[in-house]
């Protein structure tokens, strides 16, 4: 009678949220398990562990400033994203004079800019934030036409998190050039979500500051850079010793900065030849959705958007009661990992100027380098599963 019993089936889930974090990839691994196991030095000490260790980070800095067209002098490591973000804002503004005190940033900006761009208001700075277009883009005009005498720092994202929408961050930083860098305007770009996923050239961005975060592509969690254009005033936020040319100081976190390194490397590699797999991973869920779920809308610029993201919201439906009936088939999420528990409307596109309802619908897909054909169809049929079962119960009302 053994046979009877129902046997649990195991379903795999299709992880469709690489813009929350990625797995670590195996070169990460290894570079961290090798530290772990035999870098244990202080990069500080002068004996050859010591050496042994300044040299990983070392290498791991060339790396990273490979990744991003900057040289090895110009890369901050710091404990994550929100960190560098903080150190660019702050750092900024403590190495500004008193009287310049005004700071320009993007209505859609991650809460790792908006709030330190929030604690500087409550210090007595004036904050411009700057509206976003239906596709989620700020307009270099719009940034031109908020420059003042007073204006220290402008700091707009390269892509969003959310919708996955790419600033014309160069154009920006033009507008700012033709009308403010005689008076040292500064620009900061938070390129969390983009690095990995497209080219960044730090030098053709025309940025002075620009912040990474390792688990976005494939490094671990807890490291984070800021590129630090030679000669950008900037102040430290933390205060101690003099690591990392005194801009944050702490003893180097060795291995992830070596998986950090190896990351850089393993991006660069996958980047030379495109984006290829990221988009057409995408692009095949879209066209899936699309086909089975009449009035399915894009979220997000149509072109200038990350080759991996895909907002889309399910009509007459909230994305969340959708991601909730496809169950542990799909891992993805309504919008930014850190609100998920949230239950209130996204402000990103609330700030594009989606109707409710619409914005209610929105569920934000991600894929990875490594995400295949074949994960994609489960996730397209699983969503599209629950989606019919979500709208059945009210359809079937609406006829009786
Ligand atoms: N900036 C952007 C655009 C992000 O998407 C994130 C994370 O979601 C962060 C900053 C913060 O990264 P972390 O939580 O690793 O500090």
């Amino acid at each position: 009678m053994a046979n009877d019993k129902p046997k649990t089936v195991y379903r795999k889930t299709v992880y469709l949220d690489h813009n929350a974090t990625t797995p670590v990839a195996a070169e990460v691994i290894e570079a961290m398990v090798d530290c772990l196991r035999n870098g244990y030095g202080n990069p500080s000490s002068a004996y050859s562990l010591g050496r042994q260790s300044a040299g990983r980070v070392a290498a791991a800095r060339r790396s990273v400033a490979l990744l991003i067209g900057a040289g090895e002098d110009e890369i901050v490591f710091t404990g994550c994203a929100t960190e560098a973000n903080n150190l660019a804002l702050l750092g900024v503004a403590a190495a500004c004079p008193a009287e310049r005190r005004h700071l320009i940033v993007s209505a859609i900006e991650h809460p790792a800019v908006a709030e330190p761009a929030r604690h500087l208001q409550a210090q007595g700075w004036d904050v411009t934030v700057l509206p976003v277009d239906g596709h989620g883009r700020v307009a270099p005009a719009a940034v031109a036409a908020a420059l003042r005498p007073d204006t220290a720092l402008v700091s707009v994202m390269l892509a969003n998190n959310e919708v996955g929408t790419i600033q014309p961050i160069a154009e920006i930083a033009a507008e700012i050039a033709a009308l403010g860098r005689a008076r040292d305007i500064l620009l900061h770009s938070d390129a969390a979500q983009a690095a990995g996923k497209m080219p960044i050239d730090a030098e053709a961005l025309g940025v002075d500051l620009l912040t990474l975060a390792g688990h976005k592509f494939q490094a671990s969690k807890g490291i984070g850079a800021l590129y630090v254009r030679r000669g950008t005033p900037l102040r430290p936020i933390l205060f101690g010793a003099g690591h990392e040319q005194g801009l944050r100081p702490g003893t180097e976190n060795v291995p992830a900065i070596a998986g950090l390194g190896a990351a850089a490397e393993l991006a660069l590699r996958r980047l030379a030849d495109g984006d290829g797999p990221l988009r057409e991973r995408r692009d095949q869920l879209h066209e899936l959705l699309v086909a089975a779920i009449p009035g399915l809308r894009l979220n997000g610029h149509p072109d200038a958007r990350l080759p991996n993201t895909l907002n889309v919201s399910f009509p007459d439906a909230s994305g969340q009661a959708v991601l909730t009936a496809a169950g542990d088939a799909v891992a993805a999420s309504v919008g930014a990992a850190c609100h998920a528990g949230d239950q209130a409307p996204s402000g990103v596109l609330g700030a594009m100027g989606l109707d409710p309802a619409r914005a209610a619908g929105a569920v934000r897909l991600s894929t990875g380098w490594e995400t295949s054909a074949a994960e994609i169809e489960t996730a397209a049929e699983a969503l599209i599963r629950a989606w019919n079962d979500v709208t059945a119960a009210p359809r079937a009302a609406n006829r009786s």
